[in-house]
């Protein structure tokens, strides 16, 4: 079975103490974790080695950076390279978020350099993607939302894609409380793994885990988990609350 993945995307929120209590209070709910599920807190930098050590125990739970710079390193004050976060055991790190997509003004190609960085370092990218509500309202989305994987994939080999996970966000979901409904997030992943399948073939197509984001809570989780190409969550208001995000743990397949 495809790894099904509960990430926990903590954006710029909770001190550093709030953060040790939530992952404490995450692990007190003592998850068993089958041998496919994996939990991964995206947590912000300050706090990467400490939840690295909170988790080092945990069957299954990993960390993972929020971000990363799009050079191997130099003269970019205040900037985090994937070699930096290699080299303190991170595993894991989310790349083109919406919100540093239009924050940021971050393009496919970054995140294509971001992807050769992390890959060469050993790190899983967890690579986001999604369309803005005006295309979803034009209809357009599956060929916006294949633009991105085109343009900030697809010059990767197919052992290296295998080796990636995508996180599908509608920007109209994320943070409004609007979810997709299971079947709109059935029919884009369906899609994305076509995509991949036509470039890369089924087999590799079928080992790529595709997270859903927007608007996942503890009531929705298991009805959007259960469609057959939606392998898990990318959660952010919701993973801030130990029992809500306890739920959706316990909502993988
Ligand atoms: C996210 O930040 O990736 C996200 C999906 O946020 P929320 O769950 O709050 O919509």
């Amino acid at each position: 079975m495809r790894k099904q993945i509960a990430a926990a995307n903590w954006k710029m929120n909770l001190t550093y103490q709030q953060g040790e209590k939530l992952l404490d209070d995450i692990l007190k709910a003592k998850h068993q974790l089958k041998d496919h599920q994996q939990v991964i807190f995206a947590v912000p930098f300050p706090y990467l080695i400490m939840a690295n050590s909170v988790v080092a125990n945990e069957k299954n739970f990993s960390v993972a950076a929020q971000n990363c710079y799009h050079k191997k390193s130099g003269a970019y004050t205040g900037e985090v390279a994937a070699e930096m976060l290699h080299s303190i055991g991170i595993r894991y790190c989310v790349i083109g978020h919406s919100e540093r997509r239009e924050y940021f003004s971050e393009s496919n190609q970054d995140l294509a350099d971001k992807l050769n960085l992390l890959l060469e370092n050993g790190i899983t990218p967890i690579f986001c993607c999604g369309e803005p509500l005006a295309i979803r309202e034009a209809g357009t989305q599956n060929s916006y939302v294949e633009v991105q994987l085109k343009e900030s994939l697809f010059h990767l080999g197919a052992e290296q894609v295998k080796g990636i996970i995508i996180a599908y966000e509608p920007i109209w979901a994320i943070g409004t409380g609007k979810t997709a409904s299971s079947a709109q997030a059935q029919e884009m992943h369906a899609h994305l793994r076509k995509v991949l399948a036509d470039q890369y073939g089924d087999a590799v197509a079928n080992e790529v885990s595709i997270l859903y984001g927007g608007s996942v809570k503890a009531a929705n989780a298991a009805e959007i988990f259960g469609q057959p190409d939606v392998d898990g969550g990318l959660v952010g208001g919701a993973s801030l609350l130990a029992e809500e995000f306890s739920t959706i743990i316990a909502s993988l397949k």
